[in-house]
Order: structure tokens, then C-alpha cells, then sequence
């Protein structure tokens, strides 16, 4: 999971809205998102890479490369400058090779989560 700054409450928000989906499975976050959900959510486990401008985009790329990732949830600021530009491009190119789905946004997301491609954990 990854959240751009503008975009972090908002994947805060989902998350706790689904927890339930979310929780069976090992979940990896970049450094600042992922604290941020482990700061406000209970009992989540979540494995936190390198913040995102520092390399945890690429860290995450390197997972779907090497087939470790079933699904990136990262919801993107399209409206803001990002000094790591190159890196969300590559990771998202990352994505559509390995035919990871890519949740971008909180409808997104809630699509895949009611495919049941993360289990029915209603
Ligand atoms: P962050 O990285 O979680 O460390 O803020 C996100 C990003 O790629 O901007």
C-alpha cells in the first residue's frame, strides 16, 4: 500500500473500512504511509519498506518483479508534483507487465475488494 501525501487520509479511510479484507493477508506499505496506518489502526500487521521519494517505490516494484505482489493499492495525487515522478511510472509500469491490478483510488479499491479477490471476509 502506498498514499501519496494528499492522498493519505483518504487510504487511511479505506483501510479502516476494510480491515476485515485486509488483515489475512501480508500486507507492505512504504515507510511514511505505512506508519501512518499502523499508528491509527489496531491490530494491523504491516510490513514497511523505504518511504517512497527514497526508493520504496522501487522497492515495491522489485516485489511485483519478483511475482511476491498479488495486488498495489496506491492511491495517487495527480494534482501535485512528485520529485520521485520516475519511480511511480516505473512502478506502475511494473504493474501492467505482471498484470497486478492497480487500485488507484478508494472506488477502485472497492471494486476489487467486492470482486472477492482478496476472499469474502464479510
Ligand atoms: P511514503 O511514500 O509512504 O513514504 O510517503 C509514498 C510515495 O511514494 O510518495
Amino acid at each position: 500500500m502506498i498514499a501519496h501525501d494528499r492522498k493519505k487520509e483518504s487510504l487511511l479511510g479505506w483501510v479502516s473500512s476494510n480491515i476485515a479484507y485486509l488483515k489475512p493477508h501480508k500486507l507492505v506499505a512504504t515507510k511514511t504511509t505505512g506508519d501512518l496506518l499502523l499508528e491509527h489502526i489496531d491490530g494491523l500487521s504491516i510490513a514497511t519498506l523505504k518511504s517512497g521519494p527514497m526508493g520504496g517505490d522501487q522497492q515495491i516494484g522489485a516485489l511485483i518483479a519478483e511475482e511476491m505482489l498479488d495486488l498495489l493499492i496506491f492511491f495517487t495525487d495527480p494534482l501535485s508534483p512528485h520529485p520521485h515522478d520516475v519511480d511511480v511510472k516505473a512502478l506502475t509500469r511494473l504493474a501492467t507487465v505482471y498484470d497486478v491490478p492497480f487500485a488507484c483510488s478508494p472506488k477502485i479499491a472497492n471494486l476489487v475488494v467486492q470482486s472477492g479477490f482478496l476472499g469474502d471476509h464479510r
